[in-house]
């Protein structure tokens, strides 16, 4: 493979060594820009993720004693790591997962980053508490990691996604086990190689690509697991939570999402088409937080609509790596197939396409995963407004009042993300307030910062990732009592 700026990592990292899986099997990692083999990697089994298990567990008790400014130290370490080989690793995560290069190169690698250095500053500011109990007793709360920790991670932000499991769970001495997706192996390999450059102890991070209902239900029921990280769709989630149940071990998901992005009839309509072209085109659209339903005031709708059309229709489709191109392929043929099913699920449904349905006809793309980005107005009680598309789609619904756009807005199984755009500053605060959603972007949409709490509700998951959230999932509590000078009752005391 080339373009990556070298060779490009295809073992399994397993207490430190690279090494091919145990039965030998590798998986076909392919190129979604013309569906050609770019490498191949082992594909780790349950025997592989043993293994993986048997090393973190091996490695726990040495890394949760090590000084916590220790630890933060090789994170702030991979966080410049990842820096000095910010050109590989985004063109490694363009040609795998077809997300455009000044995508990868402008926010994956660089929130990647940010994400290591922002736990690898905290490692060492995890503060316990005091608790105020009666006199004569101290009781002091300290926060323990976990034990062995797995993350199984998607194919949509692979890169970004190992850094928000990573960053909280090794910043507060728990080991790690990462099962990348199979579709997206390749910069979590890399990554692997830079950990080790790094100085991390062996074992302490283990990466084992392969499939879901092998190695990643391997992990996800294994004994010596304390914890799964999970992030993918809801489906897979509740098999998690199945698995998890033969030790009891903890679990944290983050889920899909049908995120609603609502435009009143007083906002910067400009604005509004910018941020909401970006809300569900950004990355093909396969973004669990996308804003897929678009929820406009009548009064404005078939104008804000006007111009977003004309601004889908001129986003520039095409190979990742050129540096004009603002949407590339989706990362798998069958999600492609998947996500154009849903065009024919839509005109089955009595939906009016307003632009895009299909693959683009430039032949340059033919062989590839292309999808146009597509508008559809829809009925919110449709299965294409209800259901996770997972790409360029977004549907399109008007309402009148207020009360109407919340309905609407939490009229889904679904609590992720959710956006709004509006000059009225109250109006603002009491949508925030109303939507079911664990995140709400007010005149913006999918931010994300390592310090702010990232998550859902309902089917979109439990748990949170980012800032001091991610490091109390990462971590339990322990409570200690202390008697200082308490007269304890006498109890059976005798004599
Ligand atoms: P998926 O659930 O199919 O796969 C996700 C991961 O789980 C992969 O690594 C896969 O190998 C693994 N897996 C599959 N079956 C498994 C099993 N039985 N046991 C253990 N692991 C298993 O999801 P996907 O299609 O790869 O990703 C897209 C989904 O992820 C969408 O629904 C999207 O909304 C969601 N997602 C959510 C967030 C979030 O933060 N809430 C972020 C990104 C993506």
């Amino acid at each position: 493979m080339t373009g990556t700026g070298g060779a490009v990592a295809t073992k399994l990292s397993i207490g430190g060594d690279f090494v091919d899986a145990l039965a030998g099997g590798t998986i076909e990692v392919l190129d979604p820009h013309d569906c050609s083999v770019l490498a191949e990697v082992a594909e780790a089994r349950a025997e592989d993720v043993d293994r993986a298990v048997a090393a973190a567990h091996a490695a726990f008790p040495a890394w949760a004693a090590m000084p916590a400014a220790e630890r933060g130290r090789l994170l702030l370490r991979l966080a410049d790591a990842v820096e000095a080989h910010a050109d590989e690793l985004a063109h490694l995560e363009t040609r795998d997962t077809g997300h455009p290069l000044r995508d990868t190169a402008a926010l994956d690698v660089p929130r990647t980053a940010a994400t290591f250095r922002y736990f690898g500053g905290m490692a060492d500011k995890v503060e316990g508490a005091v608790i105020p109990v009666e006199r004569g007793f101290l009781n002091y709360v300290e926060r323990e990691p976990l034990g062995v920790v797995g993350a199984i991670v998607p194919w949509n932000f692979p890169l970004m996604f190992c850094s928000w499991k990573l960053g909280p769970a090794l910043a507060t001495g728990n080991t790690t086990v990462l099962k990348p997706a199979e579709l997206t192996p390749l910069s979590s390999l890399r990554l692997a190689e830079l950990i080790a450059e790094v100085g991390f102890p062996p074992g302490v991070v283990n990466v084992v690509p392969g499939y879901g209902p092998t190695a990643g239900q391997r992990l996800a029921e294994h004994p010596d697991v304390a914890k799964i990280a999970f992030t993918g769709s809801t489906a897979t989630g509740r098999r998690i939570v199945e698995a998890s149940a033969t030790n009891l071990k903890r679990v944290q998901l983050e889920l899909g999402g049908k995120g609603a992005n609502v435009v009143f009839a007083d906002a910067d309509l400009d604005a509004a088409r910018n941020g909401s072209a970006f809300a569900i085109f950004h990355n093909q659209g396969q973004a669990c937080i996308a804003g897929s339903r678009l929820l406009l005031h009548e009064d404005v709708a078939e104008e804000f609509l006007d111009g977003f059309l004309e601004l889908a229709r001129s986003i520039r489709l095409g190979h990742p790596l050129d540096l004009s191109t603002e949407m590339g392929p989706l990362t798998s043929p069958m999600h492609r197939d998947r996500v154009l099913s849903y065009v024919k699920v839509a005109l089955d449904e009595g939906a009016e396409i307003l632009t895009g349905g299909g693959s683009p006809d430039d032949p340059r793309l033919a062989q590839g995963c292309y999808v146009e980005p597509t508008v559809v107005r829809a009925d919110p009680a449709s299965r294409v407004a209800q259901e996770e598309v997972f790409g360029p789609f977004v549907t399109v619904t008007t309402f009148r009042t207020d009360a109407e756009a919340v309905a609407l807005a939490n009229a889904t199984e679904y609590g992720l993300g959710a956006g709004l755009w509006t000059r009225d500053l109250s109006r603002a605060h009491r949508m925030a307030r109303a939507f079911r959603a664990g995140m709400v972007w007010i005149n913006s949409y999918k931010r994300v910062n390592p310090g702010s709490p990232f998550g859902g509700t309902g089917q979109s998951g439990y748990g949170r990732e980012m800032g001091f959230e991610a490091v109390h999932e990462a971590t339990e509590a322990k409570s200690v009592w202390v008697n200082v000078d308490a007269d304890l009752p006498p109890f059976y005391r005798r004599g």
